[in-house]
């Protein structure tokens, strides 16, 4: 996207050249937007540049303009004060170097020396004559060194009271005035003030005059220092301070030339005041100190115009260097600002381009090159633009929407199922629905203006329902939350029925008005009702039914369930015992039925736990069992009972046997017992014949006690009891039962027992009578065919990892298929004083100990009965 600037970027296809095209207003307006465009295409920066140097050159003109004049005129302020400091300093030293002659003047007249030269002398008045003169100095000044460093006089004069000069000693190489060589006239009083200036032979002179007394202490007159003002002097006055360009001198104020200077060579004496002028600033004082001074003098300070002029250049040239960094900083400060205008300029487009995508959903065109503020200008116009097509579309959209907003709550209104009637404050109805027509059997421009509850509601409902109204008006902030109320319903037909009311009240600008909402709740109150009474199934339930959640709380338990909430010591509402409630977890986890039992108070209950996974929670039925396990109990009762008259007529009918296997040690143990009495009677004789008698009877005697024990041991009538023994050992026992009976029938029984330990946890007696009814019936099969061809044989074999099995395999005749099929249902037999018993109640015991009894005819004849029963481990379940 490439951002065009206003004015479409096309440069004005003809330039105002000449001077009718430039008076031609459309060309002017061409030439301008050209210029105009021009300037938008600058980048800031580079117009901030160019303004910044317009601007400095600008400054620069001003500066050169104003400043200069300015500076002159302070220059010359300045200079001015300067100059008239360096005055009256330089008038300063001078009068400080007069104060100094002075001082000497009077240490020397008030000197020793000159008191005891005096003395002797005597001036008197009519005696005055011409002075004497010495070419030397006094000799009765001290040590010249002494003063000759602080005074340079060319003369010193000793004067009478009257101003005679007496005495005259030149003590430089200056020769002495007119004034003084001729008459010895007295010298005017003006010249024998303290300190006076005055001229002689057109030279400047200092004269310091100062009392003189002789050592008696008598006036002598007064000791007169002349003391010319030449360049010398002038030059120590200012003690070397002004050496440099400055110059002072003494002014002869009314002629106006110069007498002195501390530069001879660039002021001469005589150098006229105007002609100085020219070289010089001058600044002339008056001397007020010395107004002894007869002569108009002034103390004249000069400096050279050419020192005044190069400081002016200097001042000058540091204007220059101050205008330049102050155009310099202007330009650069500038510039910066300009710059980081345009950053920010930049920063605000780039916000208004985001903030016009997002609120006009627009993009302005990226910024490229151009003049930002231009470009400013024209986004705010393309913004403002923007902002009005969007309002309009906004309120288009915002128009079509309230019309489809109308149209939609129309079709709410009249295809709602709620009857949907709008109220005023009063309670007064203002609209009423297609379905508030079809419930109420009102028309709708019946109630408009009616009193809603009035009309629609049944008297005992009215007063709540201008209550809610009432509530709703003042405090209607605070039930913003839906409330619904049941209330009781009149259609015009005058028929009453339930509703549930909510109201919504909506502000309008002027009032409030509500939105009654009636929902006709006469089915749910059916359904509600339907769902009480089914809730009533498990309620009158014999049997307990629970619901229980993941948790384990109980959520419901029906009366039933008393006895068991009793047993577990929680109540409705609590959480189940740690173990149920594992259960109810594991069941809910795996999402299927569990059924366990408990036992308590003499009573059993199967429960059933049943997930109900989608809701998370666990239904228990329970069912009392009791009485079914009590049935249960007899019936295992009567099958012992029944087992054990099987055993007894199992031993009726080996009772002759057993009599003849008694009766056998019996005989034998009376035959022992006659013997050893027969020796006893022979006295004595054949002790170990006694003895082999008595062991003997006692060997029978156990045999026949043995036999009884066991025989007790089948027919005692004693409970279960499961013990742990080896099944060949239980198998061998048995065979010893039917020995006799084997014996008489000429068979042998045939035993592979022993080989292997085979531990089974059985009810050995139980176990005896099943092998003992299959050894028998073998036996009485084998009754049936030639002895010769009678086999009987019983082993145990360990039949896998987990089985054992004891198979009785005889050669009889053996078992047709269709008396094989009912061997084991009761009362099947085929002898003529079977009972049919013995095999069903065989399978049962067998069945009862998990284990199995199988029939198998060989092909060769016989038969071979099976029993298989579970290998006992020393890990089992005890
Ligand atoms: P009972 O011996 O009183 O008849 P059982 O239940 O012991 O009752 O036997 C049922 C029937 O099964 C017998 O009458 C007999 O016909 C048959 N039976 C049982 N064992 C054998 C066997 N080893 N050989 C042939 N038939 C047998």
């Amino acid at each position: 996207m490439v951002f065009t600037p206003a004015g479409n970027g096309k440069l004005p296809t003809k330039l105002a050249v000449d001077g009718e095209e430039t008076h031609n207003t459309p060309t002017m307006a061409v030439n301008l937007k050209s210029r105009l465009t021009l300037m938008r295409r600058i980048p800031m920066p580079l117009l901030s540049i160019f303004i910044g140097l317009f601007c400095g050159l600008f400054v620069w003109l001003v500066l050169d303009l104003v400043q200069p004049q300015a500076l002159r005129s302070i220059f010359a302020e300045e200079l001015k004060v300067r100059l008239e400091q360096q005055a009256r300093e330089t008038l300063v030293r001078f009068s400080n170097t007069v104060a100094a002659h002075s001082s000497t003047t009077r240490l020397l007249a008030n000197h020793r020396h000159l008191a005891n030269y005096l003395r002797p002398l005597d001036w008197r008045a009519d005696d005055v004559g011409p002075p004497r003169f010495y070419r030397k100095t006094p000799p009765w000044l001290p040590d010249a060194s002494l003063w000759l460093s602080l005074v340079q006089p060319s003369h010193i004069l000793l004067l009478d009271l009257q101003g005679h000069s007496r005495e005259i000693y030149q003590v430089g190489d200056l020769p002495m005035p007119k004034e003084f060589s001729g008459a010895n006239e007295p010298l005017s009083s003006e010249h024998r003030v303290l300190s006076s200036l005055t001229i002689f032979d057109r030279k400047p002179f200092l004269l310091i005059s100062e009392v003189a007394e002789d050592a008696a202490g008598r006036i002598m007159g007064s000791l007169l220092l002349l003391v010319p003002l030449n360049e010398q002097f002038l030059i120590s006055s200012q003690q070397g301070v002004t050496q440099s360009d400055v110059v002072v001198g003494l002014l002869e104020a009314d002629d106006k030339h110069f007498l002195a200077s501390s530069d001879e060579k660039r002021l001469p004496s005589g150098t006229r005041f105007d002609k100085a002028k020219l070289e010089y600033q001058i600044i002339a004082q008056s001397f007020f100190e010395y107004e002894g001074s007869a002569v108009n003098m002034q103390f004249a300070t000069l400096v050279p115009d050419s020192i005044v002029e190069a400081t002016r250049e200097r001042v000058a040239e540091f204007d220059l260097q101050q205008r330049l960094v102050a155009a310099i900083a202007f330009v650069s400060v500038f510039t910066l600002v300009f710059f980081l205008l345009s950053e920010r300029l930049n920063q605000i487009l780039r916000r208004i381009s985001v903030f016009s995508q997002r609120a006009l959903g627009k993009r302005q065109p990226e910024l490229k090159k151009g003049n930002q503020l231009f470009v400013l200008e024209d986004w705010i116009h393309q913004f403002i633009q923007g902002v009005r097509e969007t309002r309009d579309e906004v309120r288009l959209q915002h128009e079509s929407e309230i019309q489809e907003s109308e149209a939609l709550k129309r079709t709410l209104l009249e295809t709602a199922l709620d009857s949907i009637v709008t109220v005023d404050q009063g309670g007064e109805v203002i609209e009423f629905n297609n379905t508030a027509e079809q419930i109420f059997g009102y028309k709708r421009e019946n109630v408009i203006g009616r009193d809603f509850s009035a009309l629609m509601l049944d008297p005992e409902s009215r007063p709540s329902f201008r209550r809610m109204l009432g509530r709703y008006l003042h405090q209607m902030e605070d039930l913003l939350g839906e409330e619904r109320w049941e209330m009781t319903a009149v259609s015009f037909e005058g028929v009453a029925f339930p509703v549930e009311v909510a109201i919504k009240p909506i502000r309008l600008q002027t009032r409030v008005v509500f939105t009654v909402y009636m929902h006709d709740i006469s089915n749910r109150r059916k359904a509600e009702q339907e769902i009480r009474s089914l809730a009533k199934f498990p309620e009158e339930s014999p049997s307990p039914v629970l619901r229980v959640n993941r948790p384990g709380v109980i959520i419901y338990a029906n009366p039933s369930s008393d006895p068991l909430l009793h047993y577990w010591g929680c109540e409705r509402a609590q959480t189940l015992p740690l173990y149920w409630r594992n259960r109810v977890t594991e069941v809910l986890d795996s999402g299927s039925n569990w059924e366990s039992q408990v036992s308590f108070d003499r009573r059993t209950y199967s429960l059933q736990l049943s997930p109900v996974v989608d809701l998370d929670y666990v239904n228990i039925y329970g069912r009392d069992i009791s009485a079914e396990r009590q049935a249960e109990q007899q019936a295992r009762e009567h099958q012992q009972e029944l087992v054990h008259v099987c055993r007894l007529s199992t031993m009726g009918e080996m009772a002759t046997g057993l009599a003849h296997e008694l009766n056998q040690p019996l005989s034998a143990i009376a035959n022992y017992a006659n013997g050893c009495v027969r020796r006893l009677q022979l006295s004595g004789q054949g002790s170990d014949d006694i003895l082999h008698a008595l062991a003997q009877v006692n060997t029978q005697a156990d045999r026949a006690g043995e036999i009884i024990r066991r025989l007790r041991a089948l027919i005692g009538k004693q409970a279960p009891v499961r013990t742990v023994a080896d099944i060949g050992d239980v198998a061998r026992e048995v065979c010893s039962f039917v020995e006799f009976e084997a014996r008489k029938a000429n068979v042998f029984i045939e035993q592979e027992l022993g080989l292997n330990y085979l531990p089974v946890r059985l009810d050995v007696v139980q176990i005896e009578q099943v092998l003992l009814n299959l050894l028998r019936n073998a036996l009485d099969a084998l009754m049936e065919i030639p002895e010769d061809k009678r086999r009987l044989l019983i082993r145990a074999y360990c039949k896998n990892d987990d089985r054992v099995c004891v198979e009785v395999v005889d050669s009889g005749t053996g078992i047709d298929e269709e008396a094989r099929g009912r061997l084991f249902e009761p009362f099947f037999t085929t002898k003529e004083s079977g009972m049919g018993m013995g095999l069903v109640i065989s399978k049962t015991i067998i069945e009862d100990h998990n284990g199995a009894i199988t029939v198998e005819c060989p092909e060769e004849g016989g038969t071979c009965f099976s029993v298989i029963l579970p290998s006992y481990r020393d890990d089992d379940e005890q």
